[in-house]
């Protein structure tokens, strides 16, 4: 009884409260002014072909480089664009940039290698999101069947109907689709098997797992089957070790992302490690 008094009174007169809001009022006009110096870009972490062991794509992952030098990570202010609106803004200056990344390399000889950006639901809401996204292309120079969307599952299970009106277009040009964190989410099985997807990848949280849980093998492999059996591509989030590799390249995962091959960097030592991994495919 005492405890729940101590709440309320928490609740509706606490400094710690006006401090937090304080610095989140803070935060939010930051990011607002560090949208319009675009002081968002790229790092680019690789995807890694697991039969073959070439990279075959890279993941865009935002940082928020501070005038200091300082880089500031998307659990930051993702949360925070997207309450405030600005996570639009945020998603096209990524693309935009990683779009001109990726037709660098390519433009190199290195075009086979694919570069996903993350769309946030919320981005969805915006009914210039496919022109943006086609714009970026376009004035990159990149093309369509390069280029590949993460999305989170809660978008197609809210709005199944937006979803394939904005990616249909897309789709036909040849971009690809990818559900990121699978296995997080509420999918409904059936539905996803009628987007128009292209790749699964299975959430860090059971790769990490993998060998100290006695559920994860299993929820692994099933996935792995259902992608199969829906003739979908299948990436592993977050690998870290060789055990975990090992047991990925057994069941016939497609390609494997994380820090055991390589964090995000930047575009240049990107492009230094694809130099290395392998020759020029032929042009
Ligand atoms: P995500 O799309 O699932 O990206 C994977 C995250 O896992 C990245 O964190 C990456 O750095 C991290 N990671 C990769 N390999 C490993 C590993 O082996 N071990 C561990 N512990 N972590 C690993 P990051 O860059 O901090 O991004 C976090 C999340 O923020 C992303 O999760 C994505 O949901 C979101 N995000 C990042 N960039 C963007 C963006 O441009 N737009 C939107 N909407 N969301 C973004
Ligand atoms: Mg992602
Ligand atoms: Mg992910
Ligand atoms: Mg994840």
């Amino acid at each position: 009884q005492a405890k729940r008094t101590e709440g309320v009174e928490m609740q509706f007169y606490s400094p710690k409260l006006d401090r937090q809001t304080a610095a989140r009022k803070r935060l939010e006009s930051e990011v607002r002014t560090a949208v319009e110096q675009s002081a968002f870009t790229p790092v680019y972490q690789p995807k890694v072909d697991l039969a073959t062991g070439r990279i075959v794509g890279a993941e865009a992952l935002a940082r928020w480089q501070l005038d200091s030098g300082r880089i500031v990570s998307p659990g930051v202010f993702i949360p925070v664009a997207e309450s405030c609106g600005l996570i639009g803004d945020i998603g096209e200056q990524i693309t935009r940039k990683a779009c001109l990344g990726a037709a660098k390399w390519a433009d190199m000889g290195y075009n086979d290698i694919s570069i996903a950006v993350n769309v946030s639901p919320r981005q969805f809401e915006n009914d210039d999101l496919g022109t943006m996204l086609i714009d970026a292309m376009t004035t990159a120079g990149l093309l369509p069947r390069l280029l590949q969307l993460e999305i989170t599952e809660s978008v197609a299970v809210t709005d199944p109907e937006r979803l394939r009106d904005v990616i249909g277009p897309l789709k036909s040009m040849g971009v690809r689709l990818a559900i990121d964190d699978f296995g997080t989410g509420h999918s409904n099985l059936a539905m996803l098997g009628r987007l128009p997807f292209d790749v699964f990848k299975i959430d860090r949280a059971f790769i990490s797992s993998l060998h100290n849980d006695k559920q994860a093998p299993a929820i692994v492999e099933m996935i792995l089957g259902m992608a199969e059996t829906l003739g979908m591509e299948t990436v592993a989030e977050g690998v870290e070790t060789d055990d975990q590799l090992q047991f990925l390249k057994r069941r016939g995962c497609d390609q494997y992302q994380g820090f055991l091959f390589s964090p995000p960097v930047s575009l240049e030592k990107f492009i230094e490690m694809v130099r290395r991994n392998r020759q020029p495919a032929a042009a």
